[in-house]
């Protein structure tokens, strides 16, 4: 089968073309990032307009790319949700055109679905496992006895851990997105400073990154009451560990909890090196497979909507066009 994905949730405007869910012909990833930039943080009007001036041009790059034509396609994948409502409206929009104009069937995905199957384009997920996914919007633990099957063991209490990274960046005036500024400082840095790690309830499998965050935020206030300077790449080194400590402890206690064989990890934050490094470390004293998907897969991208699209479209989900964007659409009914 042939599948095009199309993703707009936040600040990427994506066009893939996917063989059989597991073979991306074309992966076009248009960044919004420099206009953003400016402003600290993703502006919603201002990604929907991009999205706007974009998704034509790059759904034909897409085409082209992957040397399909437009006739060969089976069916249009799209973000439905969760994200920015105006930013998902535009590939939802442009979804339902293309399933019209060209009488296909119409598949909406989940975002985080997405983040999940982007390890399906390397290596077919195999089951049960467990998916660490940690991204802006998302920090959870999922199990999958099944494709398109999720359940939850837990979730972050407040603040996503990419969300946290962007929030301390921009506290320590890193230019946005903060998440790969605090990876490249920390590696020059030493976890010196003791910030609180948020076990919570003993077996918890819930995360809490706020504390965390405030703490950070409270260290640099002293220093500077006090006059004291303190080393950005000690303290982003501080804050990356103390993050890195409950990600991998409480995803191997999932591990173990359901006693499964896979550790998938998914979301933008699995471009981190540190976390990277220390769960192959990890899991591999364990025993455990692990599953990361390469760099250029990790943060947003529609080739892993249209791996996830591929598999719902052969149970036949198909949606009508009548299909909304849901901006807080549940992963589980
Ligand atoms: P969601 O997927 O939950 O809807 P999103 O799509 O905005 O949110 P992603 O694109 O999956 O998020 O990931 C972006 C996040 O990943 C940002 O918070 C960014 O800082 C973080 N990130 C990217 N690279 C790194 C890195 N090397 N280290 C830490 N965080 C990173
Ligand atoms: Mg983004
Ligand atoms: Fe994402």
């Amino acid at each position: 089968s042939l599948v095009l994905g199309i993703e707009t949730s936040c600040d990427e405007t994506s066009v893939a073309v996917v063989k059989n869910g597991t073979k991306v012909l074309s992966n076009v990833i248009s960044s919004q990032m420099d206009v953003h930039r400016r402003f600290g943080g993703v502006v919603p009007e201002v990604a929907s307009r991009r999205h706007v001036e974009r998704m034509t041009v790059i759904i034909e790059q897409a085409l082209a790319e992957a040397n399909v034509t437009k006739d060969r396609l089976d069916a249009i994948a799209v973000t439905q949700g969760p994200g920015l409502v105006g930013a998902l409206l535009i590939g939802v929009a442009s979804a339902k055109a293309l399933a019209y104009a060209l009488n296909l069937p119409l598949v909406p995905v989940h975002h985080i679905a997405g983040h999940i199957y982007a390890n399906h384009l390397v290596t077919p997920l195999e089951f049960p496992l467990v998916a660490l996914v940690v991204s802006g919007g998302h920090t959870e633990l999922i199990y999958m006895e099944s494709h398109l099957h999720f359940a939850r063991l837990g979730q972050t209490r407040d603040d996503a851990a990419g969300e946290a990274f962007d929030k301390v960046a921009r506290f320590m005036g890193l230019p946005y997105p903060g998440g790969p500024q605090i990876d490249r400082l920390s590696a020059q840095g030493k976890a010196i400073y003791d910030l609180p790690r948020a076990w919570l309830e003993p077996d918890s499998l819930d995360f809490s990154f706020s504390g965390l965050k405030s703490s950070v935020m409270q260290l640099m206030q002293k220093a500077e009451r006090k006059g004291e300077t303190i080393g950005q790449a000690d303290l982003a080194a501080s804050f990356q560990a103390a993050v890195l400590d409950v990600l991998v402890e409480k995803a191997f206690r999932a591990v173990k909890q359901k006693g499964v064989k896979q550790l998938l990890l998914a979301g933008g934050v699995s471009a981190n090196s540190g976390l990277r490094v220390r769960l192959m470390k990890r899991a591999e004293e364990e025993g455990i497979t692990l599953r990361i998907p390469p760099l250029e897969l990790c943060t947003d991208n529609a080739a892993m909507i249209a791996a996830a699209g591929t598999y719902l479209y052969h149970e036949g989900k198909f949606a009508d066009l009548t299909l909304n964007a849901n901006p807080g659409l549940p992963l589980i009914e």
